[in-house]
């Protein structure tokens, strides 16, 4: 049997981020991908033009379909617009008991699109931490979660801290957008380590987070701990990052090589 990941996230029709990079960073780690789509998203290299979240009584349709059939090895939740939909996809995954949950906070686009509407941060915070198995948020989401600017590693060690405390199995803090090196904190409510990887100096990121945090559930969905599982996802989506790629006009998606 191969390992199964699900996804819960939104479509990216330009294929460099959300469903569509999950989906392929799973197969490209040897993983059976699989998803339930929580909004469409018109974008390109260049931006997001529209959104349409989906009804959550499909989210729901979905997320039953899959676990009243299949086995999860791991989920990884990404973008999900509404406190509605976050409040669906909590009840979803709390009724199968699922486990190997990777909640990657998606905010705001590279390109500045909301992919979650402000007034849902709380409901981020109280239903769906709790139930992480780990959360990667970059610094921005990081910021938003604790209430105060997450600009250098004593306030991303302050800021894993306070976001295991609401009830997160393990942080990572991703100090990608911190000039020097590419330096992540990762806190497992004890330690924390870091890290870290050279900075490429490239344009085309399109999807890096979304990429990293599949990555991991790839590793959970195969058994390995969570440990490898982030130290592999960090060079894979490193190596990812090196071959992005210039596709359209802006800015390209990172690419991962078989
Ligand atoms: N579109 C969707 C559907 C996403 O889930 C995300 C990120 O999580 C993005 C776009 C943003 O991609 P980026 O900020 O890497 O360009």
């Amino acid at each position: 049997m191969l390992p199964t990941g699900l996804t819960i996230a939104g479509s990216d029709s330009c294929g460099g981020a959300g469903i569509q990079a999950d989906i392929k960073t799973f197969s490209a780690l040897g993983v059976y991908g699989m998803s339930a789509i929580t909004a469409i998203t018109a974008q390109n290299t260049q931006g997001v033009t529209d959104i349409r979240e989906l009804d959550t009584a499909i989210i729901r349709a979905q997320i039953d379909a899959i676990y009243t059939d299949i086995s999860v090895g791991a989920v990884k939740i990404g973008m999900l617009s509404s406190t509605e939909i976050i409040q669906t996809v909590a009840e979803g995954l709390k009724s199968h008991q699922a486990h190997n949950i990777v909640l990657d906070p998606v905010m705001i686009s590279k390109s500045g699109s909301h992919l979650l509407r402000p007034d849902a941060v709380t409901a981020l915070k109280s239903h769906l931490i709790p139930l992480a198995r780990v959360v990667t948020p970059n610094l921005h989401e990081a910021a938003e979660l604790v209430g105060f600017a997450v600009d250098d590693y004593k306030k991303m060690e302050e800021a894993a801290r306070r976001i295991h405390a609401m009830g997160a199995g393990h942080v990572v803090v991703k100090g990608g957008h911190l000039s020097g090196a590419a330096c992540d904190v990762v806190f497992d409510g004890y330690t924390f380590n870091y890290l870290e990887n050279e900075r490429i100096d490239t344009k085309h990121t399109h999807g890096t987070g979304c990429t990293f945090s599949s990555a991991i559930a790839a590793g959970l969905a195969q058994k390995m701990s969570l440990d490898e599982s982030i130290r592999r996802a960090k060079v894979f989506i490193t190596m990812a990052i090196r071959h992005g790629f210039d596709l359209g006009h802006g800015v390209g998606p990172t690419h991962h090589f078989y």
